[in-house]
């Protein structure tokens, strides 16, 4: 049985960063919807017992079409929002800088944290309609930003890397108090990202 992780920070311990209500409906509604429809179909499917990452990983052996693009899409939606939800503290308390093995890895790629920002803010900002910008690892150490559409992640796509870091660009995730400004969103993110979570994810 999959279920929602605990948000690390009070409901509205994110202001003004991201609304009380846009909260409440994200993890409230939308969350709680993916994951309660993703249980049903991994027992549809007979698939109790393995790891979201684990079904994800091998839908292909899902021989259903309908079943499989559900599991697809609320398995991607339940994970993706776990690994988004996971990283924000509120501005006060968010370790607003990585250290060690990542920021020498980030500084090696990227030249800076800022730099770092600012592609995976663009990368984001660009993927058209709904999807995720993300900053992964692959098995090397090395870093990789890629966008994904819809609930889609590195798990279904095969991609082989590990989420470091995730933005949702749903317009659930920033409407209620961005309206279109997607950008404006993504930029004001960084107060609130826990790079002590990122570090924990790339070690
Ligand atoms: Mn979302």
């Amino acid at each position: 049985m999959f279920t929602q992780i605990t948000l690390p920070f009070a409901e509205n311990a994110l202001e003004p960063v991201i609304d009380t209500l846009t909260i409440q409906t994200h993890y409230g509604k939308h969350h709680a919807a993916y994951t309660k429809t993703f249980n049903d179909l991994v027992e549809k499917a007979g698939l109790t017992g393995k790891t979201a990452e684990e079904i994800l990983s091998s839908l292909d052996s899902v021989a259903d079409e309908t079943l499989r693009t559900g599991l697809r899409n609320q398995g991607g939606g339940y994970l993706n929002h776990n690994i988004y939800f996971e990283q924000f503290k509120p501005a006060s308390e968010a370790k607003n800088a990585p250290e060690g093995a990542l920021l020498d890895q980030i500084n090696k790629q990227f030249g800076s944290v800022e730099k770092l920002i600012e592609e995976l803010n663009a990368l984001s900002a660009s993927q058209f309609g709904s999807g995720w910008g993300w900053l992964c690892k692959k098995a090397d150490g090395e870093l990789v930003l890629c966008k994904t559409a819809n609930q889609d992640n590195m798990y279904s796509l095969k991609m082989d890397v590990k989420p470091i870091l995730t933005l949702d660009v749903w317009e659930h995730a920033y409407y209620l108090g961005y309206k279109n400004l997607r950008a404006d969103y993504l930029k004001a993110l960084w107060e609130i990202i826990d790079w002590s979570v990122a570090e924990a994810r790339y070690a």
